[in-house]
């Protein structure tokens, strides 16, 4: 129910029960030292002591309905390498976009014959073989929405530094966000085409937030460019595949699908359209699919260069046509045996939904109960 006794308010409040007593009595309250209060009474409580009493949500594993239903553990055996998916982070105006715009003209549109790219939120570059998936989204979005649903949607950073401003308040958040998510960092440091452009002071600045470049005996891989005169890019790209042999990062590509909504809008002609990173296994057309309160089946795919794909294999970002409903970014959309589960899982989370919103059934959390206003 959420709710304490007299004693167990006293604790949580750091004060002696007889205290709390002789408090409720000036509130009226004749309470005994085991007695529950009901919610009304701890908030008056908590809002004399200056606290505010703190509902969570229910985050149990159990209760979390929008988690995987079939997320069934792979074999070591079936596991194979698959390209790693890159977020780019960094300060405002750092340089992000034109980073990501200049590695996928460089390494996509040049590369074809006409290749006409689409944005779908995240593109595939092909180097020397390997290939690499950028999330072209936000990158502290990204973290922050995906994570939240427990979906690691990125195995590398780049920090995006301009080498004429150096360690800006983003970088730092940045920086908490993939150490936080256990993210290796490779740094991008910007702009050096320009005239006051500081390298060595952004790397001066990097150590003071532990991140000791390679070349002064640190592990952090820093590499200079210029997002603008795409100088140095390969090279950039070059860490990011050395980085990612190290990560030695796998999937099972022969098993039902399952991934995360980077993004979904409402297309007039075609419905509701989804980009998907695929994190497991292969989605196909023809697969019943569930993201969210979503359902449907995957009537089309269509890839970053505007290709359209019968399999989309572990890591490969794909536009999803054949939802019933718009996902949310960071919704987990996964495969599942047939329509009907499909549809079955989305009404049981919708259902919930619903219940928990009628209900604001909330429990509390303990540890987190009180919040100093
Ligand atoms: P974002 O906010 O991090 O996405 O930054 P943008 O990519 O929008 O870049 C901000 C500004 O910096 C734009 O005017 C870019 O043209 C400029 N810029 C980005 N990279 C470079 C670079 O390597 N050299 C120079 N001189 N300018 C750059
Ligand atoms: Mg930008």
């Amino acid at each position: 129910e959420g709710t304490l006794t007299v004693k167990e308010l006293a604790e949580e409040l750091e004060i002696e029960a007889n205290d709390l007593m002789t408090k409720l009595i000036n509130l009226g309250i004749m309470a005994m030292i085991n007695q529950e209060l009901t919610m009304e009474q701890m908030e008056n409580i908590a809002a004399e002591y200056g606290y505010q009493i703190k509902e969570e949500e229910n985050t149990d594993d159990e209760d979390n309905i929008y988690g995987l239903v079939n997320d069934i553990e792979d074999k070591e055996e079936d596991l194979e390498l698959r390209p790693p998916v890159i977020t780019v982070m960094g300060h405002v105006d750092h340089g992000k976009t034109t980073l990501l715009d200049a590695i996928r003209e460089t390494e996509v549109t040049a590369g074809e014959a006409g290749g006409i790219t689409q944005h779908i939120g995240a593109y595939q570059v092909d180097v020397d073989g390997q290939k690499i998936t950028f999330l072209d989204t936000p990158g502290h979005e990204a973290f922050t929405s995906m994570r939240a649903r427990g979906a690691q949607a990125t195995d590398i950073a780049i920090l995006v530094v301009a080498a004429d401003d150096g360690i800006m308040p983003q970088t730092i958040e940045a920086i908490n966000h993939a150490k936080s998510a256990g993210v290796p960092i490779i740094v991008a440091v910007n702009k050096i085409d320009r005239p006051n452009a500081q390298p060595d002071r952004v790397k001066q600045e990097l150590t003071e937030h532990g991140l000791v470049p390679e070349e002064w005996g640190g592990n952090t891989i820093c590499v200079n460019v210029s997002a603008l005169k795409k100088e140095n890019l390969d090279e950039l790209l070059e860490m990011i595949v050395l980085t990612a042999e190290m990560e030695e990062l796998k999937a099972n590509p022969n098993r039902a699908a399952n991934g995360v909504i980077i993004e979904a809008e409402l297309d007039r002609g075609r419905g509701p359209v989804a980009t998907v990173l695929v994190n497991n296994g292969t989605l196909k057309v023809g697969d019943a699919i569930v993201a969210g309160v979503a359902s449907g089946r995957v009537r089309a795919m269509v890839n970053d260069r505007g290709e359209r794909l019968e399999e989309a294999g572990p890591a490969t970002p794909v536009e999803v046509l054949g939802l019933s409903d718009v996902p949310n970014a960071g919704d987990l959309l996964e495969a599942v045996e047939d329509d009907q589960s499909a549809r079955g899982v989305a009404q049981k989370r919708k259902d919930k939904k619903r219940a928990d919103e009628l209900t604001r059934n909330t429990t509390v959390n303990l540890d987190d109960l009180f919040s100093q206003i």
